[in-house]
């Protein structure tokens, strides 16, 4: 059946309103989402913020539309070099320097891959490092610079804000209070020191550095975004998305970059997912409850249940993360996947008292219509749940009195798969194996690239225990198949 293609609207944080999307492409959309900076593991917060991106491009891709989707890996850093440089020799050269960074961060990246895989989701079609885009990012710099926007101070490079209008748009900074001349050299800091940032700093001892126009040195965080985003999806994109901790500074200033360089507006639509508490507080580690997905499923929460919990609430409302959710995630759960089943076998003539039918076929097209008119609405997972197990509720109940036909049945089952294309917690057995494997085997490549022989392993042994069989081709690919 070829899906009609539906128009989806989405809040944009630049104008503070829900906008409908048109593509600039017809029907392919362009999506950037910022991704982790991998120097530990990442708590379900940040999931949360990538399980968010998961339903919105899944939902695109339901609606009949192409994504192009890019998300980056941060792999130069404060705090990768914080955390990647304390056991070398004061006196370490600058290659061994990269080398323990890369250490750091190759096996941060498997481990992040191999959770997005266990929560099923799907792998983005760009996954740039950061260290491989070092030329892209000086040129931008270089190209800031030729446009007064940039500015040299003891071998970093800094972008000056007063030099671009609408600075502070996203985040609907006051000008007023923006302070001419001040500098920040740290990549993250608080919207009341609103000051000109880096773009390059200049190499301190004990880090790794590039050789640049300006000395040795390293980008800054955001200049990462601009460089990498402009480089894959162009001069033009449809949605660049993140956490709303990130509005400001980083995407602040990432408009400030691009735009700066190319001269027009850079991004049609911002997206942001908010936060989440865990039992009505705020995460963190000295209150015992900072969670990863390890921590979670080690406790024997099932990823499945964690990601329709988080899926089910609106993204823009914050999220309160608890184990009475996550049952209740449980228990909707069942009730889906029981009603599939029944859907799948086939019903007993009704013997319960005769009530006047619906007709099963009408009932389901106002619940597909009502699904997606929520969907459609900023994502609302709220109201296009309800309409599944209004549905649920209906046919049950009709199934009872008199038994609903094949044709009927299969209509139903054809509903349960496109919903579940986006929730991707109903499935048919094994219909979901295809993406969770594609998933663990780009984790263990990235693994092996890193010389993260263990994390390699460990992914292995993981697709062993699923019964599938590693190929290496020829063309240095790896292919599968079920043993
Ligand atoms: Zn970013």
């Amino acid at each position: 059946m070829k899906l009609k293609r539906r128009t989806l609207s989405l809040f944009n944080t630049l104008p503070r309103r829900v906008e409908p999307v048109v593509p600039l492409v017809e029907g392919q959309v362009s999506l950037y989402t910022c991704g982790p900076t991998v120097y530990n593991y990442a708590h379900i917060g940040n999931l949360r913020t990538f399980l968010f991106q998961d339903l919105l491009k899944r939902t695109f891709l339901a609606a009949g539309h192409q994504v192009r989707h890019c998300m980056n890996i941060t792999d130069v850093e404060d705090k990768i070099i914080r955390d990647s440089q304390g056991g070398l020799p004061a006196d370490a050269s600058n290659e061994a320097r990269h080398e323990a960074m890369t250490a750091l961060t190759g096996r941060f990246t498997a481990i992040f891959l191999e959770d997005l895989a266990t929560l099923r989701v799907l792998p983005a079609d760009f996954l740039p490092r950061a260290t491989a885009y070092i030329p892209q990012m000086i040129r931008l710099i270089q190209a800031l610079e030729a446009k007064g926007l940039a500015y040299v101070r003891e071998g970093s490079v800094y972008y000056r804000i007063s030099g671009l209008p609408h600075y502070g748009c996203l985040a609907h900074l006051d000008r007023e209070g923006m302070q001419a001349g001040a500098s920040v050299d740290a990549d993250e800091y608080e919207r009341d020191s609103v000051t000109d940032f880096v773009l390059w700093k200049s190499a301190k001892p004990g880090e790794p550095w590039w050789d640049s126009p300006w000395g040795q040195g390293r980008p800054g965080w955001h200049i990462e975004c601009s460089a990498m985003g402009m480089e894959l999806l162009g001069e033009r994109m449809d949605i660049h998305s993140g956490g709303v901790d990130l509005i400001f500074p980083h995407h602040e200033n990432e408009i400030a970059q691009s735009e700066g360089c190319l001269g027009h507006q850079w991004v049609n639509h911002w997206v942001h997912g908010e936060f989440l508490l865990v039992e009505g507080q705020k995460m963190s580690k000295s209150l015992g409850n900072f969670f990863t997905l390890r921590d979670l499923t080690a406790k024997g929460v099932d990823p499945i249940a964690l990601r329709y919990a988080i899926q089910s609430n609106h993204y823009r409302k914050v999220l309160n993360f608890s184990f009475e959710g996550l049952r209740a995630a449980e228990n909707a759960l069942k009730r889906i996947r029981a009603f599939r089943k029944r859907m799948e076998g086939e019903g007993q003539a009704g013997s319960g008292p005769w009530k006047e039918a619906i007709d099963p076929l009408a009932r389901l097209d106002q619940a597909r219509e009502a699904f997606w008119a929520a969907m459609a609405d900023d994502l609302n997972t709220p109201e296009a749940l309800a309409a599944i197990f209004t549905l649920i509720s209906d046919l049950n109940a009709q199934d009872d009195h008199c038994a609903l036909t094949r044709e009927e049945r299969d209509a139903v089952l054809g509903f349960l798969e496109e919903t579940n294309g986006i929730f991707m917690a109903w499935p048919r057995e094994e219909a979901d194996l295809d993406s969770e494997v594609e998933a663990l085997i780009e984790a263990r490549r990235a693994a092996k690239a890193a010389k993260q022989w263990a994390e390699a392993d460990r992914v292995r042994d993981q697709l062993k225990a699923m019964g599938i069989v590693l190929e290496d081709r020829k063309d240095g690919t790896v292919g599968w198949r079920k043993g």
